[in-house]
């Protein structure tokens, strides 16, 4: 029954009262008042039908003034039998709104209320709450407004309600479930990853180890010509035959720089971070290689280095670059055994999405470095491996399986990714792909400038601190030639009570390592408590650069990486005296 058919029977119903009414008073007629009676008769009746057998229920409410003020209350003047059954209240008809139910009177007067001031309809959802239904509801002033009526059809939504809070609740714990499965998911995969990260580390490890053998023999090896150049060198002095000192001062000092690069070599694989990425000009590096390699690969091969003009920079170790140009010219010469050719080729690439999705690189530019052989290639089952660590084809004692897993480490590290193309019989080409970097590079050599070593100015003091006797020696021997004062302390507190003294220092030159529990870097800070404007050198091996925190040294200290040679020590004690900050 819509709104509408209501509306009209209650019209039809209110103009046969009227009719009726006018009559009797009019016309004492019985057969018309009869014949009026009958109409009015089965027009209630279709109305009752209608009324009584609806599945929604109906009522219809009458508004007065009530002690909460005009039109604040209603009472039900017509219910149908539905209207129990959905609303959970029996008999209403006769009951007023606010003694039926007067804790949520106010919403439903406010509901109804405007449909009787206004006139429009209402659609609406609301609990009545003393029965904990859920209505559905319609409203529609009944006209004329002078009635004061409104009738109301509605149904009872609680199960429908309840399905959908149910769907609802289901939903969220689904999802609940779903995300706290993928957390599972993720937190595993971050095990795994912490695994396979001890693992790799571990097997790093296990490659130092056996890397160890090798080395301890090179550096035997080393020490032998330092070891014997100084004895030669002592035995010539003592005879007074100096004129040939200079070649064995030569072979020591050339045999201590290869040891102090082995050293720098093995430390920076076994480090977990890379070492010091900074802007490379890789340009440079391969044209400051290529002797070497050369020289590495044998007469048999013909090295080529093509490099392309305006390449771009890209932020990394340069040792460990060229490191893993090494190890894949060496590749290049075991894939080679009657000779051939390796060529070296560096190049800017700028990789759309499909070129970068291709190589598992964000799009981007990169640049490249290429080295082709013309030897043996590959076949895919050993490209697929050639990475992995301890993975080799070469004989016991030739391959390690370490080399490119090396570069690769180095190279994801570093952003980038390498490629190997080969064809069976005819050649390989292993291709290095390094993310460019957006600046120039950094102008950090520029303190290395050589400069003559000036004497000192009258008075000039010096303080080292290291708890090595041989390193206190060879620095007071720099100082003292170069006309410095020099004190010095073996440990932190020894040093500190002479730098709170009022003795005369223009530099600290201190270990970061030391005994007596106090670093060289908590010694800097100590000292200047009293001296802010202290200059400080620190000297370090290599684990000890985080308590420096690495670069981020404050103004008026600098860094030099042991092992350094003399010539460095001395220039950079004259610059960092003569500099006014
Ligand atoms: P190693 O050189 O000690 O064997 P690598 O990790 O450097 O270890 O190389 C792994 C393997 O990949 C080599 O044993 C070899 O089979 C293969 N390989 C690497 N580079 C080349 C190349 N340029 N040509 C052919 N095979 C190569
Ligand atoms: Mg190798």
């Amino acid at each position: 029954m819509t709104p509408d058919e209501i509306q009209r029977l209650a019209d039809r119903l209110q103009e046969l009262e009227a009719e009726n009414a006018r009559l009797k008073a009019r016309d004492g007629s019985t057969a018309r008042l009869r014949e009026a009676e009958e109409a009015l008769a089965e027009s209630e009746e279709r109305y009752r039908t209608l009324f009584e057998s609806i599945d929604e229920g109906f009522c219809i409410i009458e508004f007065f003034d009530g002690p909460h003020g005009p039109l604040s209350d209603y009472i039900h003047i017509e219910a149908n039998p539905a209207y129990a059954q959905h609303a959970g209240i029996p008999n209403v008809v006769g009951q007023k709104l606010r003694e039926m139910v007067p804790d949520e009177a106010d919403a439903w007067v406010a509901r109804y209320g405007a449909v009787l001031r206004t006139g429009k309809p209402i659609r609406f959802e609301q609990e009545l709450v003393a029965t904990g239904r859920q209505l559905e509801l319609a409203a529609f002033r009944i006209e004329p407004a002078s009635r004061r009526q409104v009738a109301v059809l509605f149904q009872d939504i609680t199960a429908r309600k309840k399905a959908e809070v149910a769907l609802q609740r289901l939903n969220e714990t689904l999802e609940q479930r779903v995300n706290d499965a993928i957390a599972e998911r993720i937190r595993e995969q971050e095990r795994l990853r912490a695994t396979e990260e001890a693992l790799r580390q571990s097997q790093k490890m296990e490659a130092v180890g056996q890397l160890t053998g090798g080395i301890a023999h090179d550096f035997n090896n080393l020490l032998t010509g330092i070891m014997g150049s100084l004895e030669l060198l002592r035995t010539r002095v003592r005879q007074g035959r100096v004129d040939d000192a200079d070649r064995y001062i030569m072979a020591a000092h050339s045999a201590s720089r290869r040891a102090a690069s082995l050293i720098h070599r093995l430390l920076a694989f076994s480090r977990r971070q890379p070492l010091d990425p900074k802007p490379t000009d890789v340009n440079r590096l391969v044209m400051g290689m290529e002797e070497l390699l050369r020289r590495t690969v044998g007469p048999q091969i013909a090295v080529d280095v093509v490099t392309a003009g305006g390449l771009w920079s890209t932020l990394i170790d340069a040792p460990q670059l060229e490191n893993a140009l090494l190890n894949l010219c060496i590749n290049a010469r075991d894939a080679m055994p009657d000779g051939g050719r390796i060529t070296i080729e560096t190049a800017n690439k700028w990789l759309d999405e499909r070129a970068a999705a291709e190589r598992d690189l964000p799009p981007g530019q990169y640049l490249s470095v290429c080295v082709t052989d013309t030897g043996t290639g590959m076949t895919p089952e050993v490209m697929a491996n050639a990475f992995d660590p301890f993975f080799t084809t070469k004989p016991m004692g030739q391959g390690t399986g370490l080399g490119l897993s090396m570069v690769y480490g180095f190279v994801r590290q570093s952003g980038g990714q390498v490629r190997i193309y080969s064809e069976l019989g005819h050649g390989t080409t292993m291709c290095l792909y390094l993310p460019r970097h957006y600046g120039t590079e950094a102008d950090h050599a520029a303190v290395a400038v050589r400069m003559e070593p000036a004497r000192a100015q009258a008075g000039e003091t010096v303080m080292i601190v290291d708890d090595e006797p041989t390193v206190r020696m060879l620095v007071i021997d720099v100082l003292h030639d170069q006309g410095y004062a020099a004190v010095e302390a073996k440990d932190g507190p020894e040093a500190l009570r002479i730098l709170q003294s009022d003795a005369r220092i223009d530099l600290l030159i201190t270990d970061v390592g030391l005994p007596g529990g106090m670093n060289g870097r908590q010694l800097a800070d100590a000292a200047r408590v009293t001296r802010p404007d202290l200059k400080v050198l620190f000297i370090t091996g290599y684990a000890e650069n985080a308590i420096i925190g690495n670069a981020q040294l404050a103004p008026r200290m600098q860094l030099l990486t042991k092992p350094f040679v003399m010539e460095d020590l001395a220039s950079r004690i004259r610059g960092m005296i003569e500099s006014d900050d």
